[in-house]
């Protein structure tokens, strides 16, 4: 057994400043606590963020990506082209609004769609492209945006990881077609539970509000209509003021990420890890928010299953976990015809990854403890190949 001194080291941690903190009492003794005048804000600057595209806030980012697809009109009959390797959020709302999910395997290397595969995928029934950013790593958005173009298909985006993320320096949500963003706890930015659409115009941002609130539009003192079938998706002004504080604070957030990957790059050059095989993520410090920093464990080399090797993390303190297993294969779509071999790639990557802690409020030292105990892991479990 191993044991350590160290505090325990969590795989990631949500960070509320003190003026956060009571910005929140504040909106708490306002007497307007649900969405009203902070959710106003938080929209105004996520679209100044985002170049001034309209921009709307919701309760969660399932939410955003299902209003995203019903905007685009996206319904019974209709195929929807992601990616196995995600938050399964992202193929069960295709599922809510009556589409069919069409899965295609990953490249190995950026962990995301191949783009290749995507292109063959296309059929007479694709309407939309719902591509993933894991990790917050987009794809190669002009070919994307060249396929989709080329086909006439409308792109959900979902960028859930991807807030503070960059395609050749242009900010994600600043360009594209329909860009969802999700302020979940463990994300960069968050707002405790959130999410936003950022859309192409007031027409679509018009009808986001109203897929929000139960399709209602109020008029004058006492006017009231109904005229589309909406939900209760909308954000309270205390999430709102939570998602402000951790908002401005967008780009120290990740250049400090950054600089943590970085860090984690140079501790595993040379050392056993490195050796025995370990699969790391691409490089990359202009683009990426590093929202994840995932290895991909080298299992044949190792005597050690994941959990196993998770339980060795975890007696030297160190918190860690999987995002995700290869979703076509949970039963809900095991029972819609997925199986074993389908996507290789993403079965393997969803059989072998492990994220590493990466927060703000680690430090360098962090990822220098959790890098030796790994190599020392792989000393000790590893065997030669
Ligand atoms: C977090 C996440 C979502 C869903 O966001 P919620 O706010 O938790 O609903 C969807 N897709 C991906 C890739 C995510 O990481």
């Amino acid at each position: 057994m191993t044991q350590t001194s160290r505090p325990f080291l969590p795989f990631v941690k949500p960070e509320i400043d003190e003026e956060t903190i009571q910005g929140v009492v504040d909106v708490l003794r306002s007497g307007w606590i649900t969405t009203g005048p902070q959710n106003q804000q938080f929209e105004a600057e996520l679209s100044a963020y985002c170049g001034g595209r309209p921009v709307r806030a919701f309760n969660s980012g399932t939410c955003t990506m299902e209003i995203g697809l019903r905007i685009a009109g996206v319904g019974a009959g209709d195929e929807v082209i992601t990616t196995p390797m995600t938050w399964v959020s992202t193929a069960n709302v295709i599922l809510e609004v009556g589409a069919t999910p069409v899965f295609v395997d990953i490249d190995p290397a950026t962990r995301n769609m191949d783009l290749d595969l995507l292109e063959r995928a296309i059929t007479s029934k694709t309407k939309a492209i719902m591509p993933v950013y894991l990790g917050g790593l987009p794809v190669d958005m002009d070919r994307l945006y060249e396929i989709a173009r080329a086909r006439k298909l409308r792109v959900i985006e979902d960028a859930a990881q991807a807030f503070g993320s960059s395609w050749n320096g242009k900010r994600i949500g600043a360009f594209g077609d329909l860009v969802s963003f999700s302020f979940h706890a463990n994300k960069n930015i968050t707002s405790i539970e959130g999410g936003a659409l950022v859309m192409n115009n007031e027409d679509e941002a018009e009808l986001a509000r109203k897929y929000r609130l139960q399709g209602i539009t109020r008029t004058g003192f006492d006017g009231m209509d109904c005229d589309v079938l909406g939900g209760k998706y909308n954000l309270t002004d205390v999430a709102a003021r939570v998602g402000l504080g951790s908002l401005r604070k967008t780009d120290s957030i990740t250049a400090h990420r950054r600089e943590l990957a970085r860090r984690y790059f140079d501790a595993f050059e040379g050392g056993a890890a490195e050796k025995l095989g370990m699969g790391l993520p691409p490089k990359n410090f202009t683009d990426h928010n590093w929202h994840m920093f995932q290895i991909a464990l080298p299992l044949e080399r190792l005597k050690l299953s994941r959990a196993e090797f998770m339980g060795q993390l975890k007696e030297r303190n160190i918190g860690s976990g999987v995002h995700y297993p290869a979703l076509h294969l949970f039963t809900l779509y095991r029972e819609r015809g997925f199986k074993e071999g389908m996507f290789p790639h993403s079965e393997r990557f969803g059989a072998s990854n492990v994220t590493l802690p990466l927060f703000t409020g680690m430090s360098s030292d962090d990822v220098e403890y959790v890098v030796k105990s790994i190599d020392e892991i792989c000393e000790q479990f590893g065997t030669q190949g």
